[in-house]
């Protein structure tokens, strides 16, 4: 059964066939997916989530596809961390993390977005799958298609972090390597998309990709016990994510699957060397400009991001506000995260816990709300960000004296340790 009418421009509201369409050919607007959501309420319940299966498939019915799924069937259901610990460190009380580093096939939140494009790339008869990506989604393209028998052709900066060229290659897609930064990938990219009749996950396929990031949304006010956080802060590359959180609550709220009704505020993160949606909030700018991307978050680094408006939009309309950070304070972030909660994240992660810290210094989030913390992807695949800024281990000779000699002189007894954090 298909809950997916159709597509429909974000701009006018004209209506497109389900096709793999992406622009509205009278005002140039992005096409979104629409639901029949009187159906889905006919059907959709905690009851049937909670029966669904373990992965992101469990919100099927609010999912832009007309069969049954048909990649992506371990991605998605990742834990929600209460972060006592981190919390402590940041003064808050109730602050969790949503971590999509793990329990991913490849480790990042892309695998949710792959997931859904996949599925509808099978739908609409495609046997080639391709996408431009700053890293995470080259992965989990390369990976889950590989899965789904697709043949890929993936398009990356050259630039990548070698865990991000290997962890593609690895799955024996046809990679290509740009000489450009993203967004010259981008622009390339959509010229190949006309020509050819591949399913570009984030080009032509984009209304269906992007959907996939709203169960990080699901989650989330499933496992705080169908409430809706009361602050959301996420990293944002082309702005998607942000907006499918929020959209993902609303539509929680819509079919009256939450405790309380929703009033989440929800913060763009993003990394000085690559902030056009973070300085158009922090300036109260009307328009997002475009930048040239210079950080080590690569996974973020887009300067001319497709939903930056719309992003922008749901930072205003939700209460919510922006933070920016160096590359330092990346790298303290990620140190911060891991030191505490004993999470691992990439440099989008940084990012995130390093805006929060931002914002809760700031006094702009409050201190005993419920707080969210979106963790999008894993430390592992990003470690040349911070190979200088972790130290070294104490190399001694393979004796007891030397052990005491070179580590243990002059160190009292060990702190008590901090109470342990919990999996919700
Ligand atoms: C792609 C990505 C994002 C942001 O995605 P958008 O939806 O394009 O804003 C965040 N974190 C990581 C790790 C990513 O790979
Ligand atoms: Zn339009």
């Amino acid at each position: 059964m298909s809950f997916l009418k159709g597509l429909r421009c974000r701009e006018c509201g004209r209506d497109y066939p389900k096709e793999a369409l992406y622009v509205c050919e009278y005002c140039f607007g992005s096409l979104e997916a629409a639901y029949d959501y009187d159906g889905i309420r006919e059907v959709l319940t905690r009851d049937k989530i909670l029966k669904g299966p373990k992965s992101l498939w469990r919100y099927r019915e609010l999912l832009p596809i007309d069969g049954e799924p048909k990649a992506g069937f371990y991605s998605g259901y990742t834990p929600l961390v209460k972060a006592d610990i981190l919390g402590k460190e940041l003064g808050v009380t109730n602050l969790y993390i949503k971590d999509d580093s793990v329990c991913h096939p490849t480790c990042s939140f892309k695998d949710r977005v792959v997931a859904v494009a996949l599925s509808r790339a099978k739908e609409l008869g495609f046997d080639t799958v391709a996408c431009a990506s700053t890293g995470n989604l080259a992965n989990s393209v390369a990976a889950n298609g590989a899965w789904a028998g697709f043949n890929r052709y993936i398009f990356i900066p050259a630039n990548l972090e070698q865990a991000k060229i290997i962890g593609t290659l690895v799955y024996s897609p046809t990679l290509v390597a740009v000489n450009g930064n993203y967004d010259d990938v981008n622009r390339l990219c959509s010229e190949i998309a006309s020509k050819y009749r591949w399913g570009f996950v984030n080009i032509n396929l984009r209304a269906y990709y992007a959907e996939g990031s709203k169960t990080v949304g699901f989650e989330m006010a499933e496992q705080l016990g169908w409430r809706a956080p009361d602050h959301v802060i996420a990293p944002a590359a082309s702005g998607s994510l942000i907006t499918k959180i929020w959209k993902a609550l609303k539509e929680f709220d819509k079919l009256g699957l939450l405790e309380k009704p929703m009033k989440t505020k929800v913060y763009c993160a993003q990394a000085l060397g690559c902030s056009p949606i973070s300085t158009a909030i922090l300036e109260k700018s009307e328009v997002i400009k475009p930048v040239k991307p210079s950080t080590i978050a690569k996974s973020l680094a887009i300067g001319n991001p497709a939903d930056g408006y719309y992003a922008k939009d749901v930072i205003a309309q939700s209460g919510g506000a922006a933070a920016t950070v160096t590359d330092d304070e990346i790298r303290e972030g990620i140190k911060l995260l891991a030191r505490t909660e004993g999470i691992f994240t990439e440099t989008a992660g940084g990012v995130t816990v390093a805006c929060a810290k931002k914002l809760i210094e700031q006094g702009i989030i409050p201190k005993n709300e419920v707080i969210v913390l979106t963790i999008t992807g894993n430390g592992l695949k990003t470690q040349e960000a911070i190979q200088d800024a972790v130290g070294k281990p104490a190399l001694i000779e393979p004796s007891l004296a030397s052990f005491e000699e070179r580590v243990m002189s002059g160190r009292k007894t060990a702190p008590a340790a901090p109470a342990p954090s919990t999996i919700v």
